[in-house]
Parts: structure tokens; C-alpha cells; sequence
């Protein structure tokens, strides 16, 4: 797995244990998103050298699916910190999280 589908996983699972008492595994809702969410990157044309997706240009997210997705990195992102601190410094370096546009 790269890097970034590491990151969503990692994310979805912060995510689904605080709001659907997800013990070890995603719910059924959140382990469709993470399925879709890896296969939009898997099958993203930038290939390795695509930027996050927030920052992305082709925006191949469907409307729905990006919103979910939103939500849960709105929550996840900041915990990151604490349970994966390399990942997500790496993902917010790249993201320019700190300094850049954060919609
Ligand atoms: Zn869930």
C-alpha cells in the first residue's frame, strides 16, 4: 500500500471506532468508503507522484463519497498526531495543512 492509502485507512478506522464503536474492524458503512477510497487512488492518473487529493486537480472523488471522506479526515486528521505521528506528519507536510488552504 502507499503511502496515502495507508494514511485513509488509518483515518477511516480513528474515525469508525469513535463513532461506531468499531472494535477491529470498519463498520460495513466505513469499510465501503475505505474500499472506495483506495481504489480512487489506485486508479488515480498522477500514479506515485499524485499530490494528496485534497490538493488534487481531478477531484475523482463523487460528490457524496468526498464528503464522507472530508468528514472523517476533518476528525481524524488532528488525532493523527498521537497514534500514527509519522504518517501524519508526512501526510500534512504534503498537504500543506499548516500553511496552505485547508477547504
Ligand atoms: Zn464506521
Amino acid at each position: 500500500m502507499n503511502l496515502e492509502a495507508r494514511t485513509v485507512a488509518a483515518m477511516i478506522h480513528i474515525y469508525c471506532r469513535a463513532h461506531h464503536g468499531a472494535a477491529q474492524d470498519l463498520c460495513a458503512d466505513c469499510a465501503g468508503l475505505l474500499a472506495y477510497a483506495q481504489e480512487r487512488i489506485f486508479k488515480c492518473p498522477f500514479g506515485i507522484d499524485k499530490p494528496v487529493c485534497s490538493q488534487c486537480t481531478v477531484h475523482c472523488y463523487q460528490p457524496e463519497q468526498r464528503e464522507r471522506i472530508k468528514v472523517v479526515m476533518r476528525y481524524a486528521g488532528p488525532r493523527m498526531l498521537w497514534r500514527h505521528p509519522l504518517l501524519a506528519i508526512r501526510h500534512l507536510y504534503r498537504s500543506r495543512y499548516f500553511g496552505g488552504r485547508s477547504k
